[in-house]
């Protein structure tokens, strides 16, 4: 079945790239609305902004959704990953600013607030968009595909030339909580070259080491060090469940990117709805029954962040 949020659930942070401090609520919705935001700060035009794929304005440091009306919320990854995660699939997001706060980084936070406010069955089964053929997009020397699958499942790999990165892969189905156990709690990175070059310009202006990885040329600069030792590849998961999320319904398939990021997910979902043979809607009608989209229970959310 579809689900929403119990209850409204709000929370206030800092916006990554803006650097100003954003409330969102996040508000249940009716069966068949899907996840739409909602900027209360714009009365002058249309404010509705659905979270969907073709709504996609940019993708060059974070994913932004905008309407045709020029309003747009940025940073929506994290946010839409925390949802697929979890299982929401309808929700009014209303926002007072141009992006989703960044939190600590991961969607863990969103994941807390979601389980805050509990999730709940609807009267409707839920769609989702079975793969039937695989789909490939490319771009220099990057690559993403969508391949069939019996459940939903994200790999991937990355390489950095960078002593704590280097080549990292991980591949991991979204079945009995993976998503909040193994890839929620991952963060951002940036490297502190690029965050300084970032902020001359006026962005990353909320950029700190309470909401990112910072690597310097030989090390990780946050005291605390990692949250995983494949911290980087589990994020770009993270970031990837987020942006498919965004196809409108949660993909039965497997995702598979090589150095991918926003542009190529956003890409990725582009060939698969022009290619109408590679894709169809199925209707799941039983929550408990849907082994590829768990619903969290208080037990699954861990109190601390992993070791
Ligand atoms: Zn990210």
């Amino acid at each position: 079945m579809q689900q929403t949020l119990r209850t409204f659930v709000t929370v206030e942070g800092t916006g990554l790239h803006s650097g100003a401090l954003i409330a969102m609520t996040l508000r249940p919705a009716p069966a068949g609305h899907g996840i739409v935001f909602l900027r209360t700060d714009v009365t002058d035009r249309d404010n509705r902004v659905p979270a969907l794929w073709n709504r996609v304005v940019d993708t060059r440091l974070c994913t932004v959704v905008g309407n045709e009306a020029g309003v747009s919320v940025g940073t929506v990854e994290h946010l839409m990953a925390a949802l697929r995660g979890c299982g929401v699939d309808n929700l009014l997001i209303e926002i007072d600013g141009p992006e989703v706060p960044v939190m600590d980084g991961s969607s863990l936070p969103f994941v807390r607030l979601i389980e805050q406010a509990g999730v709940i069955a609807q009267a409707a089964p839920r769609r989702v968009i079975r793969i039937l053929e695989t789909v490939v997009v490319e771009q220099d020397g990057k690559r993403a595909s969508l391949s069939p699958s019996e459940v939903g499942l994200f790999g991937g790999e990355i390489v950095f030339d960078h002593p704590q990165i280097g080549a990292q892969s991980y591949s991991t189905p979204l079945v009995n909580g993976n998503f909040i156990h193994e890839l929620a709690s991952a963060r951002t990175f940036g490297f502190l070259h690029e965050v300084e070059y970032l902020q001359a310009q006026g962005l990353a202006l909320g950029g700190s080491l309470d909401n990112a990885i910072v690597l310097d040329a030989e090390r990780v600069v946050n005291p605390d060090g990692l949250r995983h030792p494949d911290e980087f590849i589990r994020h770009k998961l993270l970031d990837a469940v987020g942006d498919l999320y965004l196809a409108g319904a949660p993909i039965l398939g497997a995702y598979e990117g090589s150095r991918a990021g926003h542009a190529l997910n956003n890409a990725l979902l582009h060939a698969l709805f022009a290619a109408p043979q590679a894709w169809e809607y199925v209707l799941i009608g039983n929550a408990s029954g849907d082994a590829f989209l768990p619903v969290p229970g208080v037990a699954e959310i861990p109190d601390a962040l992993p070791a």
